[in-house]
């Protein structure tokens, strides 16, 4: 009898479809447990991972947008989710971004609104924004899009750290916890309504939203076509039963050119074939519309993946 060579019959064996190597998972960056990032990629994920023959997507914990956008940058994760305003400032290198320009940054598609926020305690006396001078105030953590953008509201305004009592940078859970506790007088949060977190905070003490309105919030929104005015509707937390006004951004979703085409449309596909069931994972989600979700506020270029998905749909 003829002999097989034993490296033939290893490589038959591993490319047989019994032994054939899991592909690699798909690595979606969101934010804190604590906020609706997570939530939405993980609602993401699995719509991915409940369609047969994909690889695995994997929803990861981080400290959200500037994070995600760093991680795609260096390649250690393929999507992330992100403000739209930090998407804009990766993209064209400007802001704290000016020295890290990503030319390869791709939009995917927006989802929600996220209305900057402010919360205070109601023995604070803070009941606007220019209370906020000389309190103990908490910005975000560090490589979130809600320190990012509320490092452009307080520089807008001209203020520093020498302005507050106190200016911290606890992630979500501990932030909503100090509030509770008498460590804060207010807190800053970038997310899309209702927030679980902040929920359970506005129930178990006593807190209210903060309008953020006035001139320097309507230059800002001049200057920048990523900001527009926003409203968190009335009664939606206890202790704030009118509409609290401020101003916001979008979140969305984006990846780089460097990802494939293949795996990008897998992930849109998932999502826009299974589009009622998502919009049922959140209510922040149910009134989402494909045709705005393909292009507001996106400033990146969108990944081939997704433009191939969209033509098929009839949609580009
Ligand atoms: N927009 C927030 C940020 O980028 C994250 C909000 C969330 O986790 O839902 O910091």
């Amino acid at each position: 009898m003829k002999k097989i060579p034993s490296l033939f019959v290893l490589s038959t064996l591993l490319s047989s479809p019994l032994y054939a190597q899991p592909a690699k998972p798909i690595t979606l960056g969101t934010g804190s447990e604590t906020g609706l990032y997570y939530v939405t990629g993980n609602a993401i994920c699995q719509l991915v991972n409940r369609t047969d023959n994909l690889p695995d997507c994997k929803a990861l914990a981080s400290d959200a947008s500037v994070d995600n956008l760093n991680a795609i940058a260096n390649g250690q994760i393929e999507l992330g989710i992100v403000q739209s305003d930090w998407q804009y400032n990766a993209y064209n290198g400007v802001g704290s971004f000016a020295d890290k320009k990503n030319d390869k940054l791709r939009a995917v598609f927006s989802i929600y609104p996220e209305p900057f926020t402010i919360i205070a305690r109601d023995d604070a006396n803070i009941k606007t924004f220019e209370d906020l001078k000389g309190k103990r105030f908490n910005i975000g953590v560090d490589g979130s899009g809600t320190q990012a953008t509320a490092n452009v509201l307080l520089n807008a305004k001209g203020w520093t750290a020498a302005d507050f009592k106190v200016l911290d940078k606890l992630p979500p859970a501990e932030m909503v916890k100090a509030l509770c506790n008498n460590g804060l007088d207010a807190a800053s949060y970038n997310v899309g309504h209702p927030n679980t977190a902040l929920k359970e905070a506005t129930e178990s003490c006593d807190l209210h939203l903060v309008p953020i309105t006035g001139e320097v919030v309507d230059k800002l929104i001049q200057a920048h076509s990523y900001y527009a005015k926003a409203t968190i509707p009335a009664k939606t937390y206890n202790g704030t039963d009118q509409a609290v006004d401020s101003f916001g951004v979008y979140a969305t979703l984006v990846t780089s050119a460097d990802v494939s085409e293949e795996r990008v449309y897998d992930v849109v596909k998932s999502v826009f074939d299974n589009f009622e069931r998502f919009k049922k994972s959140h209510p922040a989600f149910a009134n989402l519309k494909e045709s705005e979700m393909i292009k507001n506020a996106l400033s990146a270029p969108l990944h081939e993946g997704a433009i191939k998905y969209y033509k098929e749909r009839g949609w580009l």
